[in-house]
């Protein structure tokens, strides 16, 4: 069986090419990391024929009062859009920190973006597989797909892995293009949008780059 699915023809908007039906799995879960990214993927695969349900497992999240946000975001858009939402608010940071400073280079204090995204990507990915594999799903995808600021082809390369470790469709399709307007939706919802990727390190890392600003302006 081959891992991976890929849409050329999008029906994202009227102007765009109707979606062959015969491309399309008959049923998806997406994996969510938030409201705002998630529109997108959602939307445009709700335009299918596909039955479409969405997955939030984010272990990577901190602290905790963010990781909330973010789930209740992804509770929101899921009214929005009717969609069933198959949520693990089960928050337990510590095992997904050890996981990757098991998965990084040795020796190094601080993991370095790249190598703890993969780690990142891979736990993530593997739940949403699993849980899809397990609920009947005919594929599954992520809504880090949409994501500018995601390295696309690692996330590319994952599921399709995980798609022929689990003999599961994984759905791929790159969204990036319609970012602009993902950024606008989300606002018109009022949907809780994240100043951070998510980890304890991304956040110290906005926080460094902000005080650099603020220094500089400074003078
Ligand atoms: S920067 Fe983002 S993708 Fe990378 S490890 Fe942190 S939360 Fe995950």
């Amino acid at each position: 069986m081959k891992g991976v699915f890929e849409a050329e023809n999008l029906a994202i908007n009227s102007a765009s090419p109707e979606p062959d039906p015969q491309k399309r799995p008959a049923s998806i879960l997406v994996h969510a990391c938030c409201g705002p990214c998630s529109i997108i993927p959602l939307k445009t695969l709700l335009k299918g024929e596909a039955q479409v349900s969405g997955f939030f497992y984010n272990p990577n999240i901190h602290p905790y009062s963010e990781f909330k946000k973010r789930l209740e975001a992804v509770k929101t858009l899921a009214g929005y859009l009717s969609v069933d939402v198959i949520c693990n608010d089960d928050y337990r940071p510590s095992g997904f920190i050890n996981g990757m400073k098991a998965s990084v280079s040795p020796g190094l204090r601080y993991p370095q973006k790249g190598e703890r995204c993969s780690y990142c990507y891979l736990v993530r990915l593997e739940e949403t597989a699993k849980a899809a594999k397990a609920n009947g799903f005919d594929a599954f995808s992520s809504s880090l797909l949409y994501s500018k600021y995601q390295d696309h082809e690692e996330v590319k390369r994952l599921g399709v892995d995980l798609g022929e470790k689990y003999g599961i469709i994984f759905y791929y399709e790159d969204f990036r293009a319609f970012w602009q307007e993902g950024v606008e939706e989300s606002r018109n919802m009022g949907l809780y949008r994240q100043k951070y990727c998510g980890c304890i390190y991304s956040r110290l890392e906005r926080h460094s780059e902000k005080n650099k600003a603020r220094k500089a302006v400074a003078g």
